[in-house]
């Protein structure tokens, strides 16, 4: 890292609202936060955590870094399952968890699975009771982390998260993702030792929310002066990367571009996000009709929409226009939850910008 420049620009802050979130004391982690850090010194880190849902983003974070001739046993890829492994598919990709166990496998470094029992769904029918375990994957085989109960209250969810840039309404990435990310570190006693990098891809120019980020910090479970020695720094190697640079490495390593990006999504995400717009409903009512039903009938359940206006999914379907899927092989895959695709783009084929690419349609935001 260019440490004088980056010097200069130290903010101290996004973390402090992190910190609140989860009830960590603030006092206990250190400064070290960074407004913009687009490089940092790989080889002083111990583990280097890169979280992949299985998007562009997630990838060029993780090609930037290969790019930058690290010790690839020292990198690990992490996925947070956000329907769970007890039988929900209310929001997930269906090949998503099997493409990025074939993406690991294809540049040959672990992945390791995590999530919350029951995942989005279990969460949301929540009804004065408590959110159950996470289960983590770790080189030691898979735990199953209980709730400490004994100071907190049941709790009742019984709606869809709130479209906010709040995290605290937004519950989704919060409860499926963040935590589980959390409690992932928090429960290995191999990252007490050692430093660790957290690398996550989100980009500045996504939203103005994401415009703030800071570049490098220390993890909220960052525990460097404290009793573990725990040293734990996030950071988003792509946070000042434009969309082009973010396809451009994808094109040089010759990844082809997954498939939501194929069908039209600008996103990947889940494949039912809170933040869908009217024509992603309604190429989703067109395509794959019963999971618009599936969440149309929670609506109603619920008596409340996803939306403020109070129209349900259907609703919001009829007021766009589908997309044209006109990529039968990507289309087939959508459907399967074994993912059968080649990763690479095979020799002598020429690799191709995705239709979502620079995409309008609001469709994820994460
Ligand atoms: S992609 Fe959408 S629905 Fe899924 S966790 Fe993120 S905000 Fe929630």
């Amino acid at each position: 890292m260019t440490t004088h420049k980056y010097d200069d620009q130290v903010i101290i802050p996004a973390i402090g609202a992190q910190l609140d979130m989860w009830g960590v004391d603030e006092s206990l982690t250190p400064v070290g936060v960074y407004f913009e850090c687009p490089e940092v010194d790989l080889d002083s880190y111990d583990h280097i955590v890169v979280c992949h849902s299985g998007g562009k983003d997630g990838w060029a974070a993780f090609l930037s870094i290969l790019e930058s001739g690290v010790d690839r046993s020292k990198i690990e890829l992490w996925h947070h399952d956000v329907d769970g492994r007890e039988g929900s598919s209310l929001m997930d990709w269906l090949f998503m968890a099997d493409y990025n166990r074939k993406l690991a496998e294809a540049f040959g470094v672990p992945l390791y699975f995590s999530w919350l029992e029951g995942g989005f769904e279990g969460e949301m029918l929540k009804h004065e009771s408590f959110s159950k375990p996470h289960v983590i994957e770790t080189p030691d085989g898979v735990k199953r982390l209980e709730r400490n109960t004994t100071r907190a209250k049941p709790g009742t969810r019984r709606r869809f998260p709130q479209v906010s840039m709040d995290l605290q309404t937004r519950w989704c990435s919060g409860a499926l993702k963040i935590d589980v990310g959390r409690r992932a570190i928090n429960n290995q006693e191999r990252f007490n030792r050692g430093r660790t990098l957290f690398i996550t891809g989100e980009r500045r120019e996504e939203s103005s929310g994401r415009a703030k980020y800071n570049q490098l910090e220390p993890h909220f479970c960052d525990r460097r002066s404290g009793k573990l020695s725990r040293h734990v720094d996030h950071w988003r190697p792509v946070l000042h990367w434009s969309e082009e640079e973010v396809w451009a490495i994808l094109e040089r390593h010759r990844v082809i571009p997954p498939v939501p990006y194929r069908l039209g999504w600008g996103r990947s995400s889940c494949m039912t996000c809170i933040y869908n717009g009217p024509r992603i409903w309604a190429t989703m009512r067109e395509y794959f009709p019963e999971r618009v039903r599936a969440i149309q009938a929670y609506e109603h359940e619920f008596k409340t929409t996803i939306s403020r206006d109070r129209i349900d999914v259907v609703d919001i379907a009829t007021r766009g226009k589908p997309l044209e899927i006109d990529d039968a092989e990507a289309l087939e895959q959508a459907m399967k939850t074994e993912y059968t695709l080649p990763i690479m783009l095979p020799e002598g084929q020429r690799w191709q910008i995705p239709k979502g690419a620079f995409g309008v349609e609001s469709c994820g935001a994460d």
